[in-house]
């Protein structure tokens, strides 16, 4: 539990660090991705208004440092719109251009000299689509325009590409469905920068240091929607680790416990066993006095009597059956005994082997005379018994009863009756009588 308290730790921290990380990597600018037009990588090409009529005249050369490119042209009065520009291929076929819809700007450093200042220029991202291009025909790369106002000095002007539009009349000459109509920026072969639209006639250097394009490799929403998304994954993925062991430990201490029952339930049984050895008579069968006075009372209470008996019974001359017959022929005798007293008393008495050849006979629901009836029974039963030894055999009893529930009263009083009945010469029964005896 401990170790996996710490792994789990582990891996919010490590998640946490690469979450901090990510978000520092992003606002430093790591994410930033740009694309670079150079003259000495693409190709920069002169056109102007002469196809159309004009007579302006012009040029694109290297610039001085060689790393950058100069459009200088005198824009002529011939034709309406006269126009120089600069136009800069980025691939060999027009089909194939480069997908510039990640980049948010693209960023002109250049410098513009007209013969007015703030003259404006026109930038054209020109993109390749079957829907609407074809190769054979130029105007049908879609125009996605922008103008602006370099300054004359050399400086930098970001142009944000959502800014760009595309040209009304393009949309109208080439009856471009509405679907196409918006500015697209996935396809494009073909940078323009031309002069503005409504230009002044005379000298127009255009000087362009460096175009670059800027963007972002993953987006702000991007990133966080990303790191959410982690998060949210690791945190249910840990939960439901933690579902399945929490269930496995439960399954574990449940399984544990039933074991724990089991053993339970079995030594509970085994002791029940034992105690019922324990206070049952082997060779009888019949309960013996171990922990007798609380099973006796138990019965009385469940009786529910004002009176209760007992009778104490010995067996006559028993000594002499183990010694003319045997110690085994004397067990067979007890046997006998505990069977005729079995057969002879109710469920609601209790038969004990209280030592020897005496028996107690306990009766929770019997009176004095009923106990006494059930005495003379026994002792008819005995005389009239088959007994194993072939000859007959006698028992003497003693009768009491109580109503103030001292038990160890009432077998006392028994056994006074039985020691009478012994003296007045055995095989009979004797009545305790005493003054608190009911009936
Ligand atoms: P009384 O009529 O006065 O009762 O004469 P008794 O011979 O029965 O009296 P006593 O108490 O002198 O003898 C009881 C005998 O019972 C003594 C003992 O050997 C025998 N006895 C006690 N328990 C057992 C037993 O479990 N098995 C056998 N075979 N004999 C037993
Ligand atoms: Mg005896
Ligand atoms: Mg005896």
């Amino acid at each position: 539990m401990n170790q996996n308290f710490s792994r789990t730790v582990f891996v919010l921290f490590v998640l946490a660090f690469f979450s901090l990380a990510s978000v520092t990597w992003f606002y430093a600018g790591g994410a930033r991705s740009e694309y670079v037009i150079s003259p000495s990588d693409y190709h920069f090409r002169y056109i102007d208004d002469t196809p159309s009529g004009g007579d302006t005249l012009g040029t694109v050369s290297k610039s001085a440092d060689g790393k950058g490119a100069v459009l200088a042209c005198t824009l002529g009065e011939r034709y309406k719109w006269p126009y120089c520009e600069i136009a800069i291929s980025l691939t060999k076929k027009v089909q194939n251009g480069i997908d510039l819809s990640n980049y948010h700007s693209m960023v002109i450093e250049a410098a513009y000299k007209a013969p007015a200042p703030d003259q404006r220029l026109r930038v054209y991202l020109r993109n390749y689509n079957e829907e609407y291009s074809n190769t054979h025909d130029p105007v049908s790369l879609k125009f996605n325009g922008i103008e602006y106002a370099p300054t004359e000095t050399m400086s930098e002007f970001v142009l944000p590409l959502n800014s760009f539009q595309v040209l009304s009349w393009w949309i109208s000459d080439l009856a471009v469905p509405l679907e196409h109509a918006g500015p697209e920026l996935d396809n494009i072969s073909l940078i323009e920068i031309a002069t503005g639209s409504a230009p002044i006639i005379g000298d127009h250097t255009l000087t362009i240091k460096s175009i670059r394009f800027e963007g972002l490799m993953v987006t702000e929403a991007d990133l966080f929607r990303t790191l959410t998304f982690m998060w949210m994954s690791v945190v249910m993925i840990i939960l439901t680790v933690k579902y399945w062991q929490s269930r496995a430990t439960y399954r574990l201490e449940r399984r544990r416990a039933d074991k724990l029952k089991k053993i339970n339930s079995s030594l509970r049984q085994q002791s029940e066993t034992l105690s019922v050895l324990a206070t049952t008579d082997a060779l009888t069968g019949l309960r013996n006095r171990t922990e007798i006075y609380p099973v006796l009372n138990k019965h009385l209470k469940a009786a529910n009597k004002q009176v209760c008996s007992a009778l104490c019974l010995d067996l006559d001359h028993f000594k002499a059956v183990n010694d003319n017959f045997g110690h085994d022929m004397g067990d067979q005798l007890l046997v006998a005994t505990a069977q005729i007293l079995r057969d002879a008393t109710s469920t609601n008495d209790i038969v004990v082997r209280w030592g020897g050849e005496e028996f107690v006979i306990f009766c929770p629901t019997r009176n004095l005379a009923q106990a006494t009836f059930l005495a003379e029974k026994i002792r008819y039963s005995f005389e009239n018994f088959n007994w194993p030894h072939g000859e007959s055999m006698t028992c003497s009893v003693g009768v009491a009863s109580t109503t103030d529930h001292n038990l160890a009263e009432l077998i006392a009083d028994a056994d006074d009756a039985l020691y009478q009945a012994k003296q007045s010469g055995r095989n009979r029964v004797e009545v305790h009588m005493a003054e608190h005896v009911g009936s």
